[in-house]
């Protein structure tokens, strides 16, 4: 923060009494376009409309054939003044900047230096991050660019900068500060790459989008990680259930076999993946397969693939991780069978594996699986499955501002349903209030973990070998289980999720559940009883 408002007040000075000449400099001048593009190379020297010469070395040869240059030019020289480095790279980044052209233009810079640009970028991120901020939507349109930030699941309008700024800040961010530096941003076409920052002495993690939109284009910048180990929460801090958490400790001291996790992009699967390696001991050794590496974690090697070439991919740094005495294997994602086939094979092999899949239960997982081609005879092998992971993430309610129910600006035909639904519970039940500064005016403190978490017994297994998920799932039921929506529910009860968010989140939640069948006439009656109502 310091150092940017050190930057600041440099702009204004340049602006001000010791440059007042900037604003003369026109870079479409083309012989002072050859010496600007000299000054670039040199980047300590930096020559003004007006002729002024500024320089860290006053002295120096640079100044001499600088001056030859201009006159050679028909430029008269003027003053040679002193300046600070960082002013000149300032003054350099902002010479570049003028030009519209800044998108096709590598500025060529001292490696210690960073443009105003690159500044201003970091400065972005730190705020996001600062704001728990999961992604960073930039939005370039030909009258305006759209800076929204997603905290929490919901969009808001952060800022609107001007076009140009938006399209400054996409170019640098992919042709600065991306892992590959060969990559060169194009609006016209989707690009994806990782960007490392440094900010405020943190490492900080992103993934960096783009897509080319009508009249411009978007770029999303998701925030992966801040920091390494000492950020990982726990199980628990996240939101698993002591009894969950019980179960999947019981999973990762397992010798062999598979911990899948599964859920909707963005329900913060990595998150739960870097909190269960922080259970696993330091004497085993653990090999991750990421695309990207999202969070550091500084006990087990991180094997970033590339998904784009064959030999790079889920599958083949997996098969190449088993030869490389591991204990545990963690697969980023199980997207295709050949993956799942080095699943199956790690787990019969003797190694636990771990891996991430997109369905919308637990159980689904079996069938998600059997889609993919693996046979149900190798899922209910007692060596293949142990423990079956579901994830979502709902909206937690502001510790402040948070109020009764009855308060609330639910509509009554929710309110009579989930009277009858929640019974005396009714009366605790909390939703969001009209916002605080705390919360940044949301209603809402952060996102929660609800979660299903399955042990795979014996008779899991036979279930799981007839495909029978209905039939697991009743079984499950009768001992005990509790899949996401009872959680969900729970916490509606405790008071600490608003109702309306967690019917978003698992549907209408009434005493009508759905193994009864949906009921045309009671719709009917309920909505006649409330056109009497009101
Ligand atoms: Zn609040």
């Amino acid at each position: 923060m310091n150092e940017t408002n050190s930057n600041d007040r440099l702009n204004n000075v340049m602006k001000g009494q010791v440059l007042s000449s900037q604003a003369d400099l026109d870079p479409r001048d083309k012989p002072l376009l050859e010496i600007a593009d000299w000054c670039q190379q040199r980047g300590t020297i930096v020559v003004l409309k007006s002729g002024i010469i500024l320089t860290t070395d006053p002295v120096s040869r640079d100044v001499q054939n600088c001056k030859t240059m201009l006159i050679n030019r028909g430029i008269r020289p003027g003053r040679v003044m002193v300046a600070t480095q960082q002013l000149i790279t300032l003054m350099l980044a902002n010479v570049a900047g003028d030009e519209d052209t800044a998108e096709q233009e590598v500025i060529e810079q001292a490696e210690s230096s960073i443009s105003t640009q690159q500044q201003r970028l970091r400065l972005l991120v730190q705020e996001a991050i600062n704001a728990d901020i999961s992604d960073i939507h930039i939005e370039v349109r030909p009258e305006v660019a759209r800076i929204r930030f997603r905290k929490y699941g919901e969009l808001y309008l952060h800022a609107e900068w001007f076009p140009r700024l938006g399209r400054e800040m996409a170019s640098v961010a992919f042709n600065k500060e991306t892992d590959h530096a060969t990559a060169h941003f194009n609006p016209l076409i989707p690009q994806d790459a990782s960007m490392p920052l440094r900010i405020a002495g943190q490492e900080v993690r992103l993934r960096l989008a783009s897509m080319p939109a009508h009249g411009g284009f978007d770029v999303v910048m998701r925030i992966l990680g801040v920091g390494d180990q000492a950020n990982i929460v726990t199980l628990e801090q996240l939101g698993y259930t002591p009894e969950q958490v019980y179960i999947i400790q019981r999973a990762v001291q397992m010798p062999h076999g598979a911990v899948l996790l599964s859920g909707p992009t963005g329900s913060g699967k990595t998150t739960t993946l870097a909190s269960c390696m922080r259970l696993i001991r330091d004497t085993r050794k653990v090999y991750t397969i990421e695309d990207p590496v999202e969070k550091v974690v500084p006990t087990v090697t991180q094997v970033p693939v590339n998904t784009d070439k064959d030999d790079r991919s889920f599958a083949s740094f997996g098969k190449a991780a088993l030869r490389m005495d591991p204990d545990y294997i963690v697969l980023g994602e199980m997207r295709d069978e050949d993956t799942a086939n080095v699943m199956i094979r790690a787990a019969i092999t003797g190694h636990l594996v771990f891996s991430t899949i997109h369905t919308n239960s637990a159980p689904g997982i079996i069938t998600r699986l059997v889609d993919m081609g693996i046979s149900q005879t190798l899922l209910s092998d007692s060596n293949v499955l142990v423990c079956l992971i579901f994830q979502r993430l709902v909206p937690k309610l502001c510790s402040v501002c948070n109020i009764p129910i009855h308060d609330s600006k639910h509509a009554p035909v929710y309110m009579d349903r989930w009277k009858i639904f929640f019974g005396e519970a009714f009366d605790k039940i909390r939703a969001r209030g009209a916002g605080c500064q705390k919360c940044q005016r949301t209603g809402v403190g952060g996102r929660v973990v609800v979660a299903e978490v399955i042990w795979v017994d014996e008779p899991g297994r036979r279930f799981i070998r007839a495909c029978d998920m209905i039939g697991w799932e009743g079984y499950l039921r009768q001992k005990g289980w509790k899949n996401y929506r009872d959680r969900t529910i729970e916490m509606v009860k405790e008071g600490l999720v608003d109702p309306g968010d967690a019917e978003a989140l698992v549907g209408e939640i009434s005493v009508y559940s759905s193994e009864e069948g949906f009921d045309y006439g009671r719709i009917r009656e309920e909505m006649a009883a409330h056109a009497k109502g009101s």
